[in-house]
């Protein structure tokens, strides 16, 4: 399977026909302004965006680097990180750095915690973390990188992680636990004060992973809603990551990895003096790093404030509780167990959950797939305020159709496997060719499906093994990162 190659082009072209070429691009994107996407763009609304866009081209050009030729920039992402700990509970010995996202702070946790592990215990030659299944497939990747083994442990029936098993999976071996607050597929915040517990009768390290509730959570307890311990307070927590660009609103590339003490964040830092380049130091993944992306995030936690925050997030959650008592009064869906904050999982066991989906589809949501146990995914946000009439009315209708018609057993019996990565990079428009790679694996014909993808999940569940699952997953990876 070749690629193309594309030279650039001779001459430089213009401006505005530049501009107009790619706004015509972006009309067959997914319409999130609409309010209408889950997932992938969290918007808090065009003054605030409008404001953060113009403070992120201010450092469009600055590097962070290198802190000492921008103190702008280190003033910025010191400030970040302070203000992103007071949130979550640290105190003045907490500390931490920004980096491009969620993953990045989670690589960086693992990292940070193998290095702690082989300074301690010089003699461990395989070391593991012990997460929930629901954890972030980003743990996996920190695995696959840095060499921990995961050792996975199942939820219990309300999605929270299995604390019997969790015990039984420690060993000597171990040196990381993992919980999420909340969880990315059912929003449900992990037992961490219990987990905290355990990593402190067992002198493990354990991460709590706020990518997306950081900056919910918080204002959600001070409206009065329930909200478990999760945070700094709870004393075994010794390290977090905070994604800035989910529920802070701030420009995508920027989240906060923390730690219990600069003793433990020291593991993470990388230096290497020998360079004929110079003297090198780095805190995170990356090496130059974008000026605008801390910026940003600066300043739209100042522009908003803890008022601002909670207001966002009392209009979010009011979202929220319309959607879910919505969802509970239609026949033949449910939402999965209790979560605490904005993200809702839609299950079904009347209809083909998937097929609803499709039909969502068809009038215009974007909402993610998941599977054990298949369900739709809602990140409601403040782009969201003001359309759950609309939402509930066209879930109404499409699991009316649903009802209709006759149900496939194999997917009844949810039997769809699709792996995280698949439903990640593979959303909407996609799945045709996936369906296609699928079944030319399978020696079957082009299904062709279009819009309607439920087919192209059956079809991924009667694959011989997983490892052909990620044979073609990687496969259509390929075939989209190239021309
Ligand atoms: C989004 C998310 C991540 C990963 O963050 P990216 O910014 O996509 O790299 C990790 N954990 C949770 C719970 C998340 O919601």
């Amino acid at each position: 399977m070749g690629g193309k190659t594309l030279p650039l082009p001779v001459r430089g072209r213009d401006r505005a026909d530049l501009l107009d070429e790619m706004r015509a691009l972006r009309d067959h994107d997914i319409q999130w302004e609409a309010g209408k996407a889950f997932s992938l763009v969290y918007h808090a609304g065009d003054e605030i965006s409008d404001f953060t866009k113009e403070a992120y081209t201010l450092f469009f050009s600055e590097n962070g680097l290198n802190p000492t030729a921008f103190p702008s920039l280190r003033r910025f992402e010191t400030e970040v990180v302070a203000m992103t700990s007071h949130l979550l509970g640290g105190d003045a010995q907490v500390c931490g750095n920004m980096t491009s996202g969620g993953t990045e702070s989670i690589l960086m946790a693992v990292k940070t915690a193998r290095e702690w592990a082989r300074k301690r215990h010089p003699r461990l030659s395989q070391p593991e973390m012990v997460l929930p299944v629901s954890a972030h497939p980003a743990f996996q990747k920190a695995a696959h990188y840095f060499g921990v083994k995961p050792v996975l442990v199942p939820v219990r029936s309300d999605f929270r992680a299995n604390m019997k098993a969790t015990r039984k999976a420690i060993n000597r071996r171990t040196i990381l636990l993992v919980g999420s607050a909340p969880s990315y597929p059912q929003g449900i915040v992990d037992p961490i004060a219990e987990l905290g517990r355990l990593a402190e009768a067992n002198h493990l390290l354990f991460h709590v992973d706020a990518c997306i509730g950081g900056f919910m959570l918080p204002f959600v307890r001070s409206l009065g809603y329930p909200v478990p311990e999760f945070d700094f307070q709870v004393p075994g927590v010794t390290s977090m990551s905070v994604d800035l660009h989910k529920y802070a609103y701030a420009a995508k590339g920027a989240s906060v990895v923390l730690f219990r003490n600069a003793q433990l964040r020291r593991h993470m830092f990388f230096a290497y003096t020998d360079w004929p380049g110079g003297i090198y130091v780095s805190p995170t993944m990356g090496g130059t790093r974008p000026g605008g992306a801390i910026a940003a995030a600066w300043a739209v936690m100042h522009k908003l404030g803890q008022e601002g925050y909670r207001e966002i997030a009392r209009e979010v959650m009011s979202t929220t509780t319309r959607l879910r008592e919505g969802i509970q009064r239609i026949d033949g869906v449910h939402v999965l167990g209790n979560p605490h904050m904005s993200i809702l999982a839609i299950g079904s066991d009347e209809v083909g959950i998937y097929e609803v989906g499709d039909e969502m589809s068809a009038r215009g949501w974007h909402i993610d797939r998941q599977q054990f146990p298949s369900c739709l995914h809602l990140t409601v946000n403040r782009a969201h305020v003001g359309k759950s009439d609309a939402f509930l009315a066209d879930l109404r209708v499409s699991v009316e159709r649903c009802k209709k018609r006759p149900v496939d057993r194999a997917l009844d019996k949810g039997k769809y496997a699709l792996a995280n990565a698949a439903v990640r990079v593979l959303p909407g428009r996609v799945v045709s060719k996936l369906t296609s790679a699928a079944s030319t694996m399978m020696g079957v014909e082009d299904v062709g499906t279009g819009e309607r993808s439920a087919a192209m999940y059956g079809l991924m569940a009667n694959l011989p093994n997983r490892g052909d699952l990620q044979e073609v997953v990687l496969d259509a990876l390929d075939r989209l990162t190239r021309l």
